[in-house]
């Protein structure tokens, strides 16, 4: 297995080294934390490793399950090396306060997912100033590099919002200024968009969205150009951070399919994203791979596939109740958090609250729906319920 081998290959054996583990397909799941040495040299050599990769030394450092998540991550990225952690949120956490110190002012666009921007809110108090940007950002980026700026953050398609961002542009701008990028890839997959092969630094995962796919876990992972790696793995190491036995053995099952299930997704998430923007009440949907949406020719040029995740905004003025009542009658659609997994979810998702003025146009209250893997029939007709009973509310 080799780099030129295409992405449905290497999803399939990416990490992977039967002969190393019995011949067995699937890695052990190593539950440990005592490691022991064979004798004092080989005590002597692990302590001897900073970034405690090349041998095992005790499991908060990894264990050779994470390891093989971590080479089969970095191998579908184009990456260097990867670091897993405990949730998606700790692998951003870990990755911006590897690179900031005191005085340093960072760029953070302002459609990332919320609890990061509460996390370089809370930045301020270790003296790190953050500042957000318009997520339509280009090079223009460059106006807002300060002699001071360490670190440029992106999240495309921005979380609730999904403009897509001109990755190469900005990458290319903080590339010339030596200003690290970190960018959120949670929603596309590796399987669908590569961001260090577009100029990026580091990119950030949720794993406990599709790369796990089944929502039966939180994990999260961090993979980093050669240039940035030990900065990162260093911090979290500082950090204690680290991922649970199981979750990881769930992110590497999970990477073996991404690639049928993301493809699936994007099938039915089109199919309904079509079909939803025609219903009453609803203003327009939200979904870079429908042609029309404002990103929709970023992404054509940026990307390789849709996931099943895509906003809708009902006519300004839809009052709560009839958002209530819309939610009310969905029965396939799960009311509930995160997306990834194979059933279908819908979440009110109004950024209105926290968002910097002009950068989000609309007017109308937000949905946020994750396309599922029930029959589109079954889909449409069960939000079919939920728009009668919202029209029942409209004037
Ligand atoms: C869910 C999510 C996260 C956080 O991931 P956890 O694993 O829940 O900590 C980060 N970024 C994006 C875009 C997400 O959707």
């Amino acid at each position: 297995m080799t780099a030129e081998h295409s992405l449905e290959t290497r999803l399939v054996h990416a990490g992977s080294d039967p002969q190393k583990q019995h011949g067995y397909v699937n890695p052990p799941i190593h539950r440990a934390s005592t490691v022991l040495y064979e004798d004092v040299a080989a005590m002597d050599a692990s302590q001897a490793d900073p970034l405690k990769r090349s041998m095992p030394v005790y499991g908060r450092f990894g264990t050779p399950t994470g390891r093989a998540f971590e080479a089969a991550l970095t191998d579908l990225e184009g990456g260097h090396d990867a670091v897993a952690t405990c949730s998606g949120l700790a692998a951003i956490t870990t990755a911006i306060l590897s690179f900031v110190r005191a005085g340093d002012h960072i760029l953070v666009s302002d459609s990332v997912y919320l609890p990061t921007r509460r996390f370089c809110d809370s930045l301020a108090g270790l003296g790190v100033e953050t500042e957000y940007y318009d997520p339509r950002a280009d090079k223009d980026i460059v106006d807002l590099l300060r002699p001071h700026t360490r670190l440029v953050y992106l999240e495309s398609p921005g979380s609730t919002t999904f403009e897509v961002q001109d990755v190469p542009a900005v990458t290319s701008v903080c590339r010339a200024h030596e200003v690290v990028t970190v960018i959120d890839n949670t929603w596309a997959t590796p399987a669908f968009h590569r961001p260090l092969e577009l100029g990026a630094d580091v990119v950030v995962h949720s794993a406990t969205k599709y790369l796990t796919g089944h929502a039966d876990s939180i994990l999260g992972a961090i993979v980093c150009t050669e240039d940035t790696f030990a900065a990162v793995r260093g911090t979290a190491i500082r950090l204690g951070q680290c991922a649970g036995a199981d979750d990881v053995y769930m992110g590497l099952r999970g990477l073996r399919t991404l690639g049928v299930r993301l493809w699936q997704h994007q099938r039915q998430a089109v199919g309904l994203a079509s079909w939803v923007r025609e219903q009453n009440g609803v203003r327009s949907v939200l979904y870079p791979a429908l042609p029309g949406d404002p990103g929709h020719d970023l992404w054509r040029r940026d990307f390789t596939g849709a996931a099943g995740l895509f906003g809708l905004e009902l006519e300004p003025g839809t009052g709560r109740s009839a958002v209530d009542a819309l939610l009310g009658e969905v029965r396939l659609f799960g009311l509930g958090h995160s997306y990834g997994g194979y059933e279908s979810l819908i979440v009110p998702a109004d950024p209105v609250t926290h968002r910097l003025p002009g950068t989000w146009a609309g007017r109308g209250p937000l949905l946020r729906i994750h396309a599922g893997f029930e029959a589109l029939d079954d889909l449409k007709e069960d939000l079919a319920r939920g728009f009668d009973a919202l029209a029942a509310h409209l004037p």
